[in-house]
């Protein structure tokens, strides 16, 4: 029902497969509607009427959203920060040897401070970033460098999939995100676990789908196999897209 009223397509993407489909908060307040409405946004989504703080996303395209929300977060700061003394002539100790604001407790951290040289928070904050993407590239290029099972490439949507089922081991020993990759690169990325280049959609998306991806077999456990049934006839019938 949540669907039949957001739209049964991503609207970044335009993806038709409901395998990959999720309800997403339009203003990024996920966090904090769940605290006040519990965890079922279908539910909640439903109570009020279908309220247009949410659309329908792919979680890929999710995926990317909440990138690019991080880094509007850091411009934010950023643009705080130009009103904080800068450095202009005389010596650079306790200025950012980037962009040359005065190193405080609001823009540093503190070890920088102690230091008196160092990066600011904000460019410090778009290192790290940065060199998470290059290790990050690195691990996925070794791996085959695109989703095994779509194809896709754009590093913003890749992750690591495990099918063996053995991802959550695998994060207990090695951390998640930049961790894993950072030991992977370390260990020459050699790892007991199997490991396999997946975009988001077709990793989580069989993680929803009983461990098949949503393009391999149309089978859900969450949604009624009659209706389901009537959809995808009704897509192939329409639509040459769909795999
Ligand atoms: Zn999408
Ligand atoms: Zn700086
Ligand atoms: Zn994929
Ligand atoms: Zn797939």
């Amino acid at each position: 029902m949540a669907f039949n009223h957001y739209g049964w397509e991503c609207e970044r993407c335009g993806e038709l497969n409901e395998g990959f489909l999720t309800l997403d908060h339009v203003n990024d307040d996920g966090a904090e509607l769940r605290r006040s409405f519990g965890s079922n946004l279908y539910t909640w989504a439903k109570k009020f009427a279908y309220p247009p703080i949410l659309q329908t996303l792919c979680y890929n395209c999710q995926w990317v959203k909440e990138i690019q929300r991080r880094a509007r977060k850091r411009v934010v700061t950023e643009t705080l920060q130009e009103t904080t003394v800068r450095w202009k002539e005389g010596p650079a100790k306790g200025f950012c040897c980037r962009c040359k604001i005065k190193l405080t407790d609001q823009t540093a951290r503190p070890s920088i401070i102690r230091n008196g040289y160092g990066l600011c928070r904000c460019c410090q904050g778009r290192e790290d970033s940065n060199r998470a993407d290059r290790i990050k590239g690195k691990v996925m290029a070794a791996l085959g460098g695109r989703c095994q099972c779509c194809g896709e490439n754009r590093l913003d949507r890749l992750t690591i999939g495990h099918p063996e089922g053995d991802g959550n081991f695998h994060r207990q020993e090695a951390g998640s995100g930049t961790r894993m990759y950072r030991k992977l690169v370390k260990d020459r990325l050699v790892s007991r676990f199997t490991l396999l280049v997946q975009c988001v959609n077709c990793n989580y998306g069989a993680y929803r789908n009983s461990g098949v991806c949503p393009h391999v077999s149309l089978v859900m456990t969450h949604s009624s196999q009659y209706y389901r049934t009537l959809r995808t006839l009704e897509r192939t019938e329409g639509s040459s897209t769909l795999r």
